[in-house]
């Protein structure tokens, strides 16, 4: 295989060698139930006890309060539903504009249902306002579900302080931190997180694995009914090989987490700098709030972000578009359009979202290859001609 510029990790990442071979005896010869009464079953179980404690151990919380789950989408559906059914007579969800489809999608469903959701707006920053959230929680609140940190731009949401604001009026709280969980920091028994969403693919496990942590004393509600597995709170015989890799990987993470931030942060900064200085008519989408350091939204103007990953994917670099155009939609991105991003820079928008496996050779490489390909696009771009764009907010469109 030619060479892989993978900067694509909010996408998904590597699965780190250690996790792999972490998992290769449950494919094999440790094939047994967990669930089963023989010696062969209370082996396997012991493993995924293991890996339930360095999981907690990443999150600062008890192994306990650890459920495992097929992925994020089924941990933030199992969550929020928990809430409403915990709730019954509750019928207001607040969450934000810029969540990921797995919550935005869920609460749209919802309100087709007699529930009333209200979506916080972010500023041009990205970011939320937490005076907004404190008006907008009420009685009727069951849950609030705001997410750690932003898949497209990174930014960091307070979720700590937007806690404590959901449980002064009596919702409960759950965070969507798929794009956090590794990144950043975590002590949630410190914290009046309720509930939280994470996802091994995001942090170098495979695919189709995930943990929902649910807080001691919290109202819980299961979402698949069935067995007794996980405590009785998620059906389903337990994917064993790959709760065994997810504890591998929080294991890593947990070991790595500053050293690879400063890596990574250091990486990301040289990208971005070197972007910014060669390239003109260009800006940073949420570069003045906090952010993930490994994630990087770049809009260029008057270029079509889909055209340029078309080129980078010719010279091997992997990047994804901060626009959701593939379903033919000449809509940019909800996210940066709830951040009033101007149309002649969104639809040029570029993330660029790295890991421990990036290289300075591999910026190096992409700070070579991306400004010509800019200049090309710019050319030949009918929007620089002075073509008329339009666009919708996103929340207004969740509205009507
Ligand atoms: N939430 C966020 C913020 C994400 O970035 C993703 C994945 O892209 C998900 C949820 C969904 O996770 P999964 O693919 O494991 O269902």
């Amino acid at each position: 295989m030619e060479k892989v510029y993978y900067f694509d990790n909010n996408a998904t990442t590597k699965p780190a060698p250690e996790v792999v071979k972490e998992m290769q005896p449950f494919l094999t010869d440790l094939y047994g139930n967990p669930s089963s009464m023989h010696f062969f079953g209370g082996q396997v179980q012991a493993h995924i006890a293991k890996a339930r404690e360095r999981m907690a151990s990443l999150l600062g919380c008890f192994p306990e309060e650890i459920i495992y789950t097929s992925c994020g989408t089924e941990s933030d559906s199992t969550a929020i539903y928990s809430a409403l059914r915990s709730f019954p007579e509750k019928k207001h969800i607040v969450t934000t504009c810029v969540e990921h489809p797995a919550v935005l999608n869920l609460c749209k469903n919802l309100e087709k249902t007699g529930y009333r959701v209200t979506y916080l707006k972010v500023d041009e920053n990205g970011m939320i306002s937490l005076d907004e959230l404190e008006q907008a929680v009420t009685k009727d609140t069951a849950v609030v579900s705001i997410m750690w940190a932003n898949n497209e731009t990174g930014v960091i949401f307070p979720v700590e302080e937007a806690a404590k604001i959901a449980h002064k009026k009596g919702a409960l709280f759950h965070t969507d931190a798929v794009q956090a969980a590794g990144k950043i920091e975590m002590n949630l028994k410190e914290t009046e997180i309720d509930m939280l969403s994470l996802s091994g693919h995001k942090l170098h496990a495979p695919k189709g694995i995930g943990v929902l942590y649910v807080k001691k004393g919290t109202m819980f509600m299961p979402f698949l009914a069935g067995g007794h597995q996980e405590n009785g709170r998620r059906a389903g015989t337990e994917n064993v090989p790959y709760i065994a890799a997810l504890g591998k990987a929080a294991e890593l993470a947990k070991e790595n987490l500053s050293k690879e931030n400063e890596y990574v942060l250091a990486l990301r900064d040289r990208l971005e700098k070197g972007i910014i200085s060669s390239i003109k008519n260009t800006r940073v989408n949420g570069a003045a709030s906090p952010r993930l350091p490994n994630t990087s939204n770049i809009s260029f103007e008057f270029v079509e972000g889909e055209s340029i990953l078309l080129f980078l994917s010719e010279k091997g670099i992997c990047a994804s578009s901060g626009s959701a155009c593939t379903s033919g939609s000449l809509e940019p991105s909800h996210v940066l359009m709830s951040m009033k991003v101007p149309m002649t820079f969104a639809h040029g928008s570029v993330r660029f979202s790295l890991s421990v496996y990036n290289t300075q050779q591999e910026v190096d490489y992409v700070l070579k290859e991306l400004p010509p390909i800019i200049e090309r696009l710019r050319e030949i771009s009918p929007f620089a001609q002075g073509k008329p764009l339009f666009g919708m907010d996103a929340c207004d469109k969740h509205h009507h």
